[in-house]
């Protein structure tokens, strides 16, 4: 959107519009009459909603720094709602004979206090955990205490994974071993026969089904996990011959992350149908059918089947599954299954904001180019020169090729020390001021050329903000994910800058460049003048989910100070939990290094500096305890 047409006095309608807070905001998040981005768990209840500038405050009382991760408890809570509710509506309108029994999978965000939440809000739904390895089994085993909710294991399962599911299955917990390659099984078998405890057993298939994504390869043909049609036939037959089949419960797929189109969702849910109704026939037990994860969350707020969206709601996934399930099942007179699905993105993402303040800002400068040129100027320059004159809307794909040509041309030369330093930067002068009339007529044109696609990137203001995007949105940096972006305060002001984030790594790669829109992706951010002596503070939504687990140690940035918020039905709200970030020491400690052995061999040094008289006694106590300092601190800017 032209931020021009939109002259007059700026709105807060005009700043949701701008951000499109409505479109991805899922009506846990608006905008205030103040111009603050507010956050309200409880959806109908408009006096429950609490100003994230209040948070700040509360946070900033508490001598927590940023960059800080909020997380809402009560987002989770209302989300898990969300998605049980949305099933049992569609079972009752259905009347559908089984039931929905959600599973969360534990490495979508693995804290402690995410599983926990997870475990005591699901319970009124029977919301169980969905685990893919030892540790998360183990993990799984310390929280959950509901019976009736399942318990999936994924993934590769050694000796002790199995021994330990068995256990879990002889307390009383509805744990299943989803076999996820062929030789599996054999280990189970073994240690159900050792341990006498029967096992539950699920398949996990293939599908001839693809899907588009980010993650299209978890699910088709090509897939690494799963088994094809004469492998889940084999196993078939083992358990047939060992007479345990009986064991044989559950069908599972997951056809990846992110699904952003429905008809990709709807067509995988029938082929496994089909052959969960065959292995019924087989003579399996069966009773539950796992459709995986997959549910995505409209990042952008376009509402299409582009990879940061999805082209369906919660209710019409809900109701597309538990019709087509049915619609299988009734023609083969076949029981319905318990419906299960492992949606961890759809749970968590709303859960947690990231936010940060703004240290710098690189602005782009214009400049003053001379109505005249000096005698002495190279022909070169005066090329360029004569490229800025001629600029027109008409010829701007032209004189942009020629500003490179030239702009090279002069670069060239001074290589070859036929120019000079301030030759030189005259040129460049020239050269910005062309490319920032080309980026501004731009717009006038009905269909600019491509190459000028992202010129805008390029005399784009740089805000440099506190956060290190490695360590707080990976997913950002590694495929490419939007995620929202906004202030968080002053949106009732008109944001005259265009910007890019950089992080606080200096890395080439820590920036941010792009950011979403309702039609195409935006390269710059419509940002706020910095003011004097106050801090301009930003926020990166829905990154609850994958975010938090995939962190590097980048540079060294650690964990980020983390704060949980209880929002009452009221609007007040408490701050129930902070978490402290990794200090130097901690992140220094990661990657094997010996705080209390990097203190003496600094002292050492110390020490040194004095016999050589370079400095006293007394300097040197300083010295060290600005080294403790350095040690104690957060990793990110202090302020
Ligand atoms: C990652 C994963 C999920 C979670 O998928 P979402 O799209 O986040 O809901 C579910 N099941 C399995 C087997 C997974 O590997």
């Amino acid at each position: 959107m032209n931020r021009i047409e939109l002259l007059g006095r700026w709105t807060k309608e005009k700043s949701e519009e701008l951000y499109g807070i409505k479109n991805w905001g899922a009506d846990y998040f608006s905008i205030s009459d103040k111009g603050e981005v507010l956050v309200n768990p409880y959806k109908g209840n408009a006096s429950a909603a609490v100003s994230i500038m209040d948070i700040i405050s509360g946070v900033r009382e508490r001598g927590l720094d940023m960059p800080v991760l909020l997380r809402f408890e009560n987002l989770l809570d209302s989300q898990i709602s969300y998605l049980n509710n949305s099933f049992n509506e569609a079972i009752t309108k259905l009347n559908y004979k089984g039931q929905y029994r959600g599973v969360y999978p534990i490495k979508v965000n693995q804290q402690q206090q995410v599983i926990e939440e997870v475990t005591k809000f699901g319970q009124r739904y029977h919301h169980g955990l969905e685990v893919g390895s030892k540790a998360e089994l183990v993990a799984a085993l310390s929280l959950m205490k509901d019976k009736e909710a399942c318990l999936i294991c994924n993934g590769y399962k050694d000796e002790e994974f199995i021994d330990l599911g068995l256990y879990a299955v002889k307390m009383g917990f509805k744990c299943f071993f989803v076999i996820e390659i062929p030789g599996e099984l054999d280990l189970i078998l073994e240690r159900s026969e050792a341990l006498d405890i029967k096992p539950n057993i699920g398949v996990r298939i293939k599908l001839s089904a693809k899907a588009g994504g980010h993650w299209t390869e978890s699910g088709g043909d090509r897939s690494i996990f799963g088994l094809n049609m004469s492998q889940v036939i084999e196993i078939v037959d083992t358990l047939k011959e060992k007479k345990m089949l009986d064991c044989l419960k559950l069908l599972h797929y997951h056809l990846g992350s992110q699904i952003p189109n429905i008809r990709d969702i709807r067509s995988a849910v029938l082929e496994s149908a089909r052959v969960y109704a065959e292995l019924v026939k087989e003579g399996a037990p069966m009773g539950y059918l796992d459709l995986g994860g997959g549910l995505a969350i409209d990042y952008d707020g376009s509402n299409t089947n582009y990879t940061n969206s999805r082209n369906y709601s919660v209710e019409e996934y809900c109701m597309d599954i538990v019709e087509a399930v049915m619609s299988i099942m009734d023609t083969s007179d076949i029981p319905h299954p318990i419906i299960v699905t492992e949606s961890g993105r759809a749970l968590v993402a709303y859960y947690s904001i990231l936010l940060f303040n703004v240290l710098d800002v690189a602005k782009f400068e214009e400049y003053k180019i001379p109505a005249e040129l000096r005698e002495d100027t190279p022909e070169q320059i005066r090329n360029l020169y004569d490229v800025n004159q001629a600029l027109t809307l008409k010829n701007i794909q032209e004189c942009y090729n020629d500003a490179l040509y030239y702009r090279d041309e002069i670069r060239d030369m001074f290589k070859h020390g036929r120019i000079n330093l301030r030759q030189r930067s005259f040129s460049e002068k020239i050269f910005w001021n062309i490319i920032n009339r080309i980026a501004k007529e731009k717009h006038k044109l009905k269909f600019p050329p491509v190459e000028l696609e992202d010129i805008e990137c390029a005399i784009a203001d740089i805000y440099y903000c506190n956060f290190s995007l490695f360590q707080s949105i990976p997913d950002s940096w590694a495929i490419d994910q939007l995620f929202p972006i906004m202030p968080v305060h002053r949106l009732l002001e008109l944001p005259k800058r265009d910007a890019i984030i950089a992080d606080i790594t200096c890395d080439c790669d820590g920036k941010i460049d792009h950011f979403i829109d309702l039609h195409d992706v935006r390269n710059t951010l419509p940002l706020h003048e910095l003011k004097n002596n106050e801090n301009y503070y930003l926020g990166v939504f829905l990154v609850g989910a994958y975010q938090e687990t995939l962190g590097d140690l980048h540079n060294l940035f650690g964990d980020t100070n983390v704060v949980s918020v209880k929002i009452n039905p009221d609007g007040n709200f408490d701050l129930v939990k902070e978490i402290h970030g990794d200090s130097v020491a901690d992140v220094l400690t990661y990657v094997e290094f010996d705080p209390k052995d990097m203190r003496t061999s600094f002292r050492e040094t110390a020490e040194e500096a004095i016999r050589q008289g370079l400095i006293s006694a007394r300097e040197r106590r300083d010295i060290m305890s600005s080294y403790d300092n350095g040690l104690r601190g957060y990793t990110y800017y202090e302020s």
